[in-house]
């Protein structure tokens, strides 16, 4: 399956951007935006698949954003602005247009927004929009939002989350609802359970959200209690390349739910809550074979995140290349959640000198991220490249990220 490529243009910074934006939604709606909002994509460093078993991630917001340009109808009591259509529909529009047309395009109407009345991408916004609506004493007006995204989309870095969170950044801020980080955290990861209907847990709106420029966020899943990490990769000659395989990854294939429903089997067999209950060191000859091995990645993932934020509190960016080695074998072989194109993504970075190097998101496609000194990033990408082309694959996107600033208004 093939992807839209939704790469930023060089020297394009999110000021120039918002801007643009701006200009853009009053071309397309009429009149000026009330404002512009970003919220980044993510990356996670190590902690895969850990989230849904409230254990520990370690991701960190990116230099790639959405951005939401977003204007409230003013109702007829106010008189001013009020469009044709009414001060109860929500407009969407993106500039993310698979079908290769200008813009895509949605609406619906407040009332009888409900999980199912909205499908398509017009259902991150819509379901943002539903458990606002759901809060008491919070009534959401219609609006006009225009999108556009550098986040690639479906490459495991988390653009519809990015998308979700420009959203409920942008209505905060209009609505003055004074909503906390963690908060809007929860209330993303419920609009995508239960609206969108994907089963995320919340570790990528807590990325985007409370993320911060040069630092990781070693997050504990199951309180959302968080502590940023510093993460000086630029300061210690090195570089985070991201391998986007431009495989396709999908949530909805069932290989997630699956793995899902191993840990819950797993833990229920082992007499706990969730496997964050679970010592390494447990006994695991009881479960099944299969069981075992999903329980034995989620247990030796949650270590290796505390191993990873003790080198880094000690300053040693280098020292975790082995921890994402590690986390890629295990999710690999025990978890099964990788593809030839991640393994021979990750193979080849670290033929090439990469430090470190392991699949990052959910797997089944998307993503490896690399960890290389700034000298060979060069060379890993051209060795990636080639190596591709010698097993026959199509090229893959590969880019640097760092380490950036989490959500907030933009414009
Ligand atoms: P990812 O790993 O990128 O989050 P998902 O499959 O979870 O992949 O989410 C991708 C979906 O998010 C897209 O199919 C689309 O519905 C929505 N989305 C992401 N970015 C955009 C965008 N710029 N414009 C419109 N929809 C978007
Ligand atoms: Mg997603």
């Amino acid at each position: 399956m093939t992807r839209r490529q939704t790469a930023p243009r060089p020297g394009h910074d999110d000021a120039a951007r918002a801007e643009e934006l701006s200009l853009r939604f009053a071309e397309v709606y009429g009149y000026a935006p009330d404002g512009v909002w970003r919220a980044p994509g993510r990356v996670n460093l190590i902690g895969e698949h850990t989230d849904y078993n409230d254990g520990f991630v370690l991701p960190f917001a990116i230099d790639r954003s959405a951005m939401v340009a977003v204007r409230l109808r003013r109702g007829a009591a106010q008189g001013a602005g009020q469009g044709p259509a009414g001060h109860d529909v929500v407009d969407l529009a993106s500039t993310w247009a698979p079908d290769g047309s200008d813009l895509v395009r949605d609406r619906f109407r407040m009332p009888g927004l409900a999980p199912g009345a909205v499908s398509g991408w017009g259902a991150y916004p819509a379901g943002v929009v539903h458990v606002l609506a759901g809060l008491d004493g919070v009534a959401v007006p219609g609006f006009e939002l225009l999108l556009d995204s550098t986040v690639p989309v479906g490459a495991g870095l988390s653009s519809s989350h990015a998308v979700e969170v420009a959203t409920i950044v942008a209505l905060d801020d209009l609505l003055d609802l004074g909503l906390g980080r963690p908060e809007m955290a929860r209330l993303t990861q419920r609009a995508e359970n239960e609206f969108v209907g994907v089963p995320t847990g919340i570790m990528d709106q807590s990325a985007s959200l409370r993320g911060r420029a040069g630092a990781a966020l070693f997050l504990d899943c199951r309180t959302q209690e968080a502590e940023l990490v510093p993460l000086p990769v630029a300061e210690q000659g090195l570089t985070v390349l991201v391998i986007d395989t431009r495989v396709a990854h999908s949530h909805s294939d069932g290989g997630y739910g699956a793995r899902r429903a191993s840990c819950a089997h797993g833990a229920a067999a082992l007499g706990a809550a969730s496997l964050r209950d679970v010592p390494e060191q447990s006994d695991l000859t009881g479960l099944d074979e299969e069981t075992a091995r999903r329980v034995r990645h989620v247990l030796s993932e949650n270590r290796r995140v505390l191993q990873t934020v003790e080198r880094l509190r000690a300053g040693d960016v280098a020292g975790i290349g082995e921890l994402l080695v590690a986390s890629h074998t295990s999710l690999r072989d025990d978890y099964e959640v990788s593809c030839p194109e991640l393994d021979l993504a990750v193979d080849a970075a670290l033929a090439a000198g990469a430090v470190g190097a392991r699949m990052t998101g959910g797997g089944f496609g998307g993503s490896a991220i690399a960890l290389v000194p700034a000298t060979r990033a060069e060379h890993v990408r051209n060795a990636v490249a080639e190596a591709f082309a010698a097993a026959g694959r199509r090229a893959p996107d590969v880019f640097a990220v760092v380490p950036g600033e989490g959500a907030g208004r933009a414009r």
